[in-house]
């Protein structure tokens, strides 16, 4: 890992400080597999604070969607293994890692129901439920993890393809919809921007405003599962 960077600012919370840390985007333990051993793992400068309370959303998110993920797709090869070890106590490097499994482990199933109808609308999309399953279980995952992980993709990318940060006056909104419903959307964006491919798993794609190049469609698709769309728009 390269020196931490200096005097500089949050891409997340948009702080100076004297000295930040390196933020992944997306976190290094998603990217599958299948990801090309040469290929540069994007990072951006980040204070301790966000670096810390981001880590714990991003692995409960990590865990809980790589259950729900099938494990032998190219796009997410690994993910789903993944998930399963880090619940297994008996894999634990000493005793604390141990602990640590254990605990998250009955965290989740915890947070493990029976899928209800009754839950249905708060699916997110893409996650099921499946067909195949004669009793189909749900995995609850807070929103507002989803909801920040997403915005941190969105400012991390930002100032990966740009050196910018969205500043207060751009207000960032994250939706979660069906692809059919967000087809039109991804048609504009591939008509008028760009897309970044990091390997199979990860496939970012930007379309930013004509008279204002921080104003910005995004589409955003990680495993080719996990689908965010986003605006970023002036206030
Ligand atoms: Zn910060």
């Amino acid at each position: 890992m390269s020196k931490s960077p200096c005097n500089q600012r949050c891409v997340h919370c948009l702080g100076v400080f004297g000295t930040l840390t390196w933020d992944h985007i997306p976190p290094e333990s998603w990217y599958p597999d299948t990801t090309p051993e040469m290929m540069e793992k994007w990072k951006v400068p980040c204070c301790y604070t966000c670096n810390q309370e981001l880590s714990k959303i991003e692995k409960e998110l990590l865990i809980k969607m790589g259950l729900c993920i099938a494990p032998d797709r190219t796009e997410a090869q690994g993910i789903a293994d993944k998930a399963l070890r880090s619940l297994k106590p008996e894999l634990g490097k000493g005793e604390r890692d141990k602990a640590h499994r254990a605990k998250a482990r009955q965290k989740v199933f915890r947070h493990m129901m029976k899928f209800q109808d009754k839950i249905a609308s708060g699916v997110l999309p893409n996650f099921g439920p499946y067909e195949s399953s004669e009793e189909p279980i749900a995995v609850l995952i807070p929103a507002e993890y989803v909801e920040r992980f997403s915005k941190k993709l969105v400012r991390g990318f930002t100032y990966i393809i740009d050196g910018e940060y969205i500043e207060e006056d751009y207000v960032i909104d994250v939706f979660f919809v069906q692809d059919e419903a967000a087809n039109e959307s991804v048609q504009l964006i591939d008509k008028h921007g760009i897309t970044y491919n990091q390997g199979p798993g990860l496939i970012v794609k930007r379309a930013v405003a004509a008279d204002d190049s921080k104003s910005a469609m995004w589409a955003i698709s990680i495993w080719d599962k996990f689908k965010i769309y986003a605006t970023v728009e002036k206030r």
